[in-house]
């Protein structure tokens, strides 16, 4: 009896391993030829100051599923990572973010910058800072107008690459930006090696800044260090009034989370904005 129990186990065990394996092979299907129908879409956030007054957005972008619906990043990027799928589908979020920015400029709408997540793998392509050029000249967008952003991880795992590729960005006039700040483990060594514009705290700290004694005393160090190394700073995932005021009180001038507006489609954001400007 137990020897018939084993043998189910053990199969049952293989069918699970199977029906994973065949889940993911789907997905990656699914995904490259969402790629190449082009089925995403990007999502902006406003970046403000506490007043809520726009200083800049960050483009999100969203799978539009012809069956699922709207499916978020989390389940998708990293799947588009191990697959190989993320380097084309990084270089259509900054050309379409390219595009979004021209027709911004064109329309009078003063939308400061476009933050872009970018992908370890994506970097660390040899043409990487080529492509950036030449999406920045083929859409006459200026290059100050986009920021790109990285995580601790990224930088610090090959600093000569990241060093050179910065400067290369920072010559063409695009910004950087280090997301989820915090949870990494870059030193200070490191960081002032680098020529950052912005240093992003993570939205983990942010959410429990006012009842968490150790989050708070983070923030306000990282705060600190930034502007004494003349780096701006940005808290993400600000959700609540007292989030912001504590933030503030130490420092922190510019907010994106979901207490002033949660990622929107472009035309919502256009209203948004324009609301802002009466
Ligand atoms: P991220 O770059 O750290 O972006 C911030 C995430 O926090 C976004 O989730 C945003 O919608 C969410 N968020 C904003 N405000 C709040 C808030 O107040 N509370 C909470 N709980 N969350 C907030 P989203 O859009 O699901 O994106 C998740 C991650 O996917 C991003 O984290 C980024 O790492 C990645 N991602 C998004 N778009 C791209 C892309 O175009 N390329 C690449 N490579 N990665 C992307
Ligand atoms: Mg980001
Ligand atoms: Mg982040
Ligand atoms: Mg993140």
């Amino acid at each position: 009896q137990s020897k018939t129990k084993g043998r189910n186990t053990i199969s049952f065990f293989h069918q699970s391993i199977q029906e994973a394996a065949d889940a993911r092979m789907f997905l990656e299907k699914e995904l490259r030829s969402a790629i190449e129908n082009q089925d995403f879409i990007l999502y902006y956030q406003p970046q403000t100051d506490r007043f809520g007054r726009l200083s800049g957005s960050e483009a999100l972008i969203r799978w539009e599923h012809g069956q699922k619906g709207l499916i978020a990043p989390d389940q998708f990027i990293p799947v588009a990572e191990e697959a190989g799928l993320i380097v084309p589908l990084g270089i259509w979020v900054f050309r379409e973010s390219c595009a979004q920015m021209r027709k911004w400029l064109d329309n009078g709408l003063d939308i400061q910058h476009i933050s872009i997540n970018v992908s370890s793998k994506q970097f660390r392509q040899q043409d990487f800072v080529d492509q950036i050029a030449e999406a920045i000249r083929q859409y006459e967008v200026p290059a100050s107008r986009f920021v790109i952003e990285l995580t601790e991880g990224v930088v610090i795992d090959n600093i000569d690459d990241t060093v050179k590729k910065m400067r290369a960005l920072k010559h063409l006039g695009v910004k950087i930006s280090i997301d989820d700040f915090g949870t990494g483990y870059s030193s200070l060594t490191y960081l002032k090696q680098l020529p950052l514009d912005e240093l992003k705290i993570d939205k983990s700290f942010v959410r429990d800044i006012t009842t968490d004694f150790n989050d708070a005393i983070i923030i306000e160090t990282i705060i600190n260090m930034a502007h004494n190394l003349g780096i701006d700073v940005i808290a993400e995932g600000v959700e609540t009034e007292a989030q912001k005021d504590f933030l503030y009180n130490k420092g922190c001038r510019v907010f994106q989370g979901y207490y002033f507006s949660r990622p929107m489609t472009s035309a919502d954001f256009e209203v948004w904005v324009r609301k802002g400007e009466r």
